[in-house]
């Protein structure tokens, strides 16, 4: 029998990973009691006892006092401290960047907001700094991290490939604002944390696989596979904001004429109202207005939901995936776009296909960004997938 080449996992990895299941058992099921948490993660009671101890003293365990007896004494019960500790959630999709903070079951309190101002480069950085200081002075338990979506390709170390909006390229966002505010960070595709978000948000019958596109001021799609965050080779899946539609369109940031951004992003669509005489300077403003039946906004409105229906299509016909949500505040068109972004996917794809397929409205996604980055650096520092 051959020996095995696998070397031993030393004492204190062994710890830290028995360390982990346990909070893993005090967030998914406490209160719990201490022989329960034994029972479920096949630990001993001296060690269950041992790190319960430790999760106490790193105020992240409380005592949630007795629990019904199973015979014997009522057995005291153990519970996660939620607000043991503070994440720094960050939103850079919009115009107004967003920095809030929440707690270990990414529930969000302080918020703050900065408006970009058409600043880009090194001053949108700087202002991403400003935020992180404004929230973090709010904070009232230690910090476990940063988590940040922002526009653009991201690879897995947290830099920045390419965000157009931004005029970022190769900036290793996660590397700078860890050496600058001393903490782990998360960096991530906004469209991804959001996806990542109405995931883990669906509710009792979370589908397996999911797209998440959010339309605001860019365009971009996360995929959930399997149940997973799929990137792609290059981390760029779901960058649909940038794939040509309209091969006759108008120039785009990227340097390329009619991406799917230049017909279906909220610029895009008050810019074609406007030119179509529309006084309308708000996506509200022309939501009224389509409402009303304006006829000169309707078309509008309408060729950008057939843009997005025929991303779609492409994109069901690819995967088979047949939960679709679309999010951000072009959400608040209405009926007219969701209309005209339904009949477009149905007729480009094949009819089985189509029929199976769901298109929801997920609204105006305020926070999705926040909870998805949030999300995403607690499963990484602590291994805990957030749920409610
Ligand atoms: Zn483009």
């Amino acid at each position: 029998v051959a020996r095995t080449a696998f070397p031993k996992a030393t004492h204190a990895q062994t710890r830290a990973h028995n360390a982990a299941l346990v909070l893993r058992a005090l967030y998914d099921l406490g209160p719990i009691s201490r022989a329960d948490i034994a029972r479920l993660t096949g630990l001993t009671r001296t060690s269950v006892g041992e790190l319960v101890s430790d999760l106490e003293r790193d105020g992240l365990a409380i005592d949630a006092g007795r629990g019904p007896s199973t015979g014997g004494k009522q057995p005291t019960l153990v519970a996660l401290n939620a607000d043991a500790r503070t994440i720094i959630a960050v939103d850079l999709s919009e115009r107004t960047f967003t920095a809030a903070l929440a707690n270990l079951r990414g529930e969000l309190t302080t918020r703050r907001q900065r408006d970009l101002d058409g600043r880009d480069g090194d001053d949108a950085v700087a202002l991403v700094h400003e935020l992180i200081d404004d929230v973090r002075r709010e904070a009232t338990s230690p910090i476990l991290g940063i988590g940040v979506g922002t526009p653009g390709i991201v690879d897995q170390e947290g830099t920045v490939r390419w965000a157009v909006g931004l005029d970022w390229q190769d900036l290793p966002l996660a590397t700078i604002l860890e050496e600058r505010h001393g903490l782990p960070t998360v960096v991530a595709n906004d469209s991804r944390a959001a996806a990542f978000a109405t995931y883990l948000f669906d509710g009792e019958d979370r589908p397996h696989n999911l797209i998440a596109i959010k339309v605001g001021r860019g365009v971009g799609a996360g995929l959930i596979l399997r149940d997973q965050l799929f990137g792609g080779d290059g981390d760029g899946a779901g960058e649909i904001g940038h794939v040509v539609v309209d091969p006759d369109g108008i120039e785009c940031h990227c340097g390329r004429f009619g991406c799917l951004e230049t017909v279906a992003s909220t610029p895009a669509i008050l810019r074609d109202a406007a030119a179509a005489g529309s006084q309308a300077t708000t996506i509200d403003d022309l939501a009224r207005a389509s409402a009303d039946g304006d006829d000169r906004v309707l078309p509008v409105v309408r060729a950008a939901g057939r843009a997005i229906g025929s991303a779609i299509a492409n994109l069901t016909g690819t995967l088979d995936v047949r939960q679709i949500s679309i999010l951000g505040t072009v959400t608040a068109l209405g009926d007219p776009l969701f209309d005209a972004i339904r009949d477009e996917a149905r007729r480009r794809a094949l009819g089985p296909l189509a029929r199976e397929v769901r298109i929801l409205d997920g609204g105006r996604g305020e926070d999705v960004v926040l909870l998805g980055s949030c999300a995403l650096l607690l499963t990484r520092e602590l291994g805990l997938t957030v749920h409610r």
